[in-house]
């Protein structure tokens, strides 16, 4: 089974495609709700991380101060290095168990930091989601109530399209002007011939 990555900033759609890749049938690790699901409930990780980052960093019903935790992590780039040290490991091993519950010839897993899962783990291939920038920033607004400012703000912290393009093999424009089902039909179809190939190959 291979893995895929499927990538993309703010507002660009990864969301939106991963449910169209499950309607097709293909499983999806969504890796940021995972990695908050085991800073919450994995107990050496919480500890850990408390350690690490205070006793302020979980609310007393134990779910998670992301506030406080982003204050730390956002503003200092060793911090954010600390954290990710704690919280990968944890993803990657939750990763490999996920993957041998799943079927098929391949699994998504979607993630907005491509670099750290690409450092973490080895991605068959990587499709990434684009859309313009003020497009991003108005479904943001309408979804999450973000102003454009805190929407850009957040989109220069995370990988310019042009590092997107290198990085990726396959890229879905999410402008409204292609058909996304359509496009994600074709990356599926080139997907499984790919995994074809190198089952032949071994
Ligand atoms: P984030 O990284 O911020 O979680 P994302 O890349 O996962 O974002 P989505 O949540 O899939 O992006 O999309 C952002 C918003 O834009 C959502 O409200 C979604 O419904 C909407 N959206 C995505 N694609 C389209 C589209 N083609 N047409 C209209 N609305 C769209």
């Amino acid at each position: 089974m291979q893995l895929i990555g499927l990538t993309g900033g703010i507002g660009s759609g990864k969301t939106t495609v991963a449910h169209i890749f499950e309607v097709i049938g293909v499983p999806v690790y969504p890796s940021d709700l995972r990695a908050r699901q085991l800073m919450e409930k994995d107990g050496a990780l919480a500890s850990a991380i408390a350690h690490q980052f205070g006793s302020r960093s979980y609310h007393p019903d134990g779910t998670l101060n992301v506030a406080h935790l982003a204050d730390l992590a956002f503003s200092d780039p060793a911090r954010l290095r600390e954290l990710n040290a704690l919280v990968h490991p944890a993803v990657a091993s939750d990763l490999e168990s996920w993957m041998t519950q799943q079927a098929g010839p391949y699994v998504l897993m979607e993630t907005a930091l491509l670099r750290e899962t690409m450092a973490m783990t080895h991605l068959f291939r990587v499709i990434a989601v684009m859309a313009d920038a003020d497009l991003r920033k108005e479904r943001v607004r309408f979804r999450d109530g973000l102003e454009p400012n805190q929407v850009q703000q957040r989109m220069s912290r995370q990988l310019s399209d042009a590092e997107l393009n290198s990085l990726a093999d396959y890229i879905i424009v999410n402008n409204g002007t292609y058909s996304l089902i359509d496009q994600c039909l074709a990356i599926h179809n080139s997907l499984l011939n790919a995994i074809e190939r190198k089952g032949q190959e071994c």
